[in-house]
């Protein structure tokens, strides 16, 4: 399947969000974001399992969340390209009613009715979803996609992307970072130089990205984030104490039970949106459990602005560390920042807005859809990607959110390439044999700022073999890493002494393997 200039398909940009995703297509020149039959433009990221063998994916799948929380899989981006045992995940397992369990490759994957499923699996369903309204909303077959990730993703998030749009017969012509689609749609027939901060709070994570624009130029400066914050941790925040009003009131425990759980956490959701346009809201749950004398129990209970505001007030705090990080690795100073874009659901919430305004000093742009700002700079990387050679076209300079480095004696790490290194790029190192006559070594690679091991995500590894029996440290292999224009790592390596080239595949520590990907696409089942 091919999606380049002479192909039949139409390529398209998804937004594939943690709550929320969109798609959008450019037409006749300009980007649109297109709807479902019932008009909406953006879908919930849900997928709704029981159905034998199919699912039901989007707003029918969100409604089924209150009343079978355990078939209703959500925010699957949290867990994509995460390892079974990492705290993220165990995060995960306390918010859900569905089963995490570990996959055969370490990876964290999806539970329903005794059924399991990759996480690339649950998210392609998404996809497919997204292909299936464009494909309705064009008339035309959907075969290509730019899809965007958070900047901070690493490389195994960011391939178990790619995975999950191939399973959804998909071809991913790029992976393209959030805030730098954000960048593009808001630079489309801007001709000006500027300084662009884009601060992306969604449902699952946050982004600081700070941007120079110039005519047909987006240059990435620097890139911050945090992976696990976002919208759902504000909502979780509410819910704990909604879930400590009803308990002291009740005299009840209900940390166990999941349904009473998710019903909060979507009363709560309900309140934090509602806050965005109301000083107070009433929050009702009728039937949200049953008290020890069989009693039933529902919430209600009011919570206004100062309330909630005290209640998310710490994870508003959290993301000024990370806009710090980003404006110091940027070298600028707050001044000289020309324009603020709002990006996800989450900065819809007025005192969300409000910190960002008063940290910059001015107001942030207003102009600009947060929910549908991403898709729209995906089209328009989509529209560029198959057009061929485009002398207008804007050109992409993003850089590698994390530092990759490789495993040294001691459990610590090398740095081979920092973070926020433009890509595409590559860096070279040599090993050596440590013992007479080794015929292999293994190598590590680590994405993360810690020198330490144990604090970094470990990539994967792979074996160098069919070294040359010689004393040690006489034979001398140059390995080369390359971060590819999608953010992902290749490996390569060369005998320094023979020439020979070495092949090599990083196994990664989590995720599918290409075979598995194979297997699990939808079209070859007759989706
Ligand atoms: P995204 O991942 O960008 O779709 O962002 C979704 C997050 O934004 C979810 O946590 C939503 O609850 C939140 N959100 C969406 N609209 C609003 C709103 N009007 N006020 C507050 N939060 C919102």
């Amino acid at each position: 399947m091919s999606t380049g200039p002479d192909s039949k398909g139409l390529a398209v940009g998804i937004d594939l969000g943690t709550s929320n995703s969109v798609v959008a297509v450019v037409r006749d020149g300009e980007p649109v974001v297109l709807a479902d039959a019932q008009g909406n433009r953006t879908q919930p990221s849900v997928v709704a399992y029981g159905y034998g063998n199919a699912s039901v994916v989007g707003h029918r799948a969100r409604q089924q969340l209150t009343y079978a929380p355990e078939n209703t899989v959500f925010s699957v981006k949290r867990l994509i390209g995460r390892r079974y045992g990492s705290e993220e995940v165990e995060r995960m397992r306390r918010m859900v009613a569905w089963g995490i369990t570990e996959g055969p490759h370490g990876d964290a994957r999806v539970r329903v009715q005794g059924k399991v499923y990759a996480v690339p699996e649950v998210s392609a369903r998404v996809l497919a979803h997204m292909k299936a309204i464009a494909e309705a909303a064009t008339g035309e077959p959907v075969t290509g996609a730019v899809i965007t990730v958070p900047a901070y993703f690493n490389d195994q998030q960011r391939q178990a992307t790619r995975d999950a749009a191939t399973i959804a017969g998909l071809e991913c012509l790029r992976i393209i970072n959030e805030p730098t689609a954000a960048a593009l749609a808001y630079g489309y027939g801007r001709e000006q130089r500027q300084h662009i901060a884009v601060y992306d709070l969604g449902g699952g994570t946050f982004d600081m990205t700070i941007l120079r624009m110039e005519p047909g130029v987006y240059e990435v400066l620097s890139t911050a984030g945090d992976t696990f914050l976002g919208g759902d941790d504000f909502d979780d925040a509410i819910a704990t104490w909604l879930r400590q009003v009803v308990e002291q009131q009740h005299d009840v425990d209900l940390s166990d039970n999941h349904a009473a759980r998710t019903k909060l956490r979507d009363a709560a959701e309900r309140a934090k949106v509602a806050l965005s346009g109301l000083p107070a809201v009433e929050v009702r749950v009728p039937n949200l459990a049953r008290d020890r004398s069989g009693k039933g129990i529902s919430v209600h209970t009011r919570l206004d602005r100062s309330q909630a505001l005290k209640l998310v007030m710490p994870l508003i705090q959290r993301t000024f560390v990370v806009v710090d990080d980003a404006m110091s690795q940027a070298g600028l100073s707050t001044a000289q920042i020309d324009a603020v874009l709002l990006v996800g659901g989450m900065t819809r919430f007025p005192p969300v807005r409000e910190a960002v305004g008063k940290y910059f000093g001015q107001e942030p742009v207003g102009s600009i859809n947060p929910d549908e700002v991403v898709a729209v700079g995906a089209a328009l990387q989509a529209h560029t990607l198959t057009q061929g050679f485009d002398p207008e076209a804007a050109v992409l300079l993003d850089v590698t959110p994390q530092t990759l480095g490789v495993g040294t004696v001691g459990g610590f790490v090398e740095p081979l390439i920092p973070r926020n290194t433009a890509i595409p790029t590559d860096a070279s190192k040599i090993f050596h044999t440590a013992h007479d006559n080794q015929t292999e070594v293994r190598i590590l690679v680590y994405q993360g700022e810690s020198r330490m091991q144990a604090d970094n995500e470990l990539l994967g590894h792979f074996v160098l073999d069919g070294l040359r029996p010689a004393p040690r440290g006489e034979v001398r292999i140059r390995v080369t890493f390359s971060i590819d224009a999608d953010g992902i790592v290749h490996a390569s390596a060369v005998d320094e002494e023979t020439g020979r080239a070495q092949e090599i595949t990083i196994e990664a520590s989590s995720g599918l393997t290409q075979e598995e990907v194979q297997e699990m696409r939808f079209d070859d089942l007759g989706f």
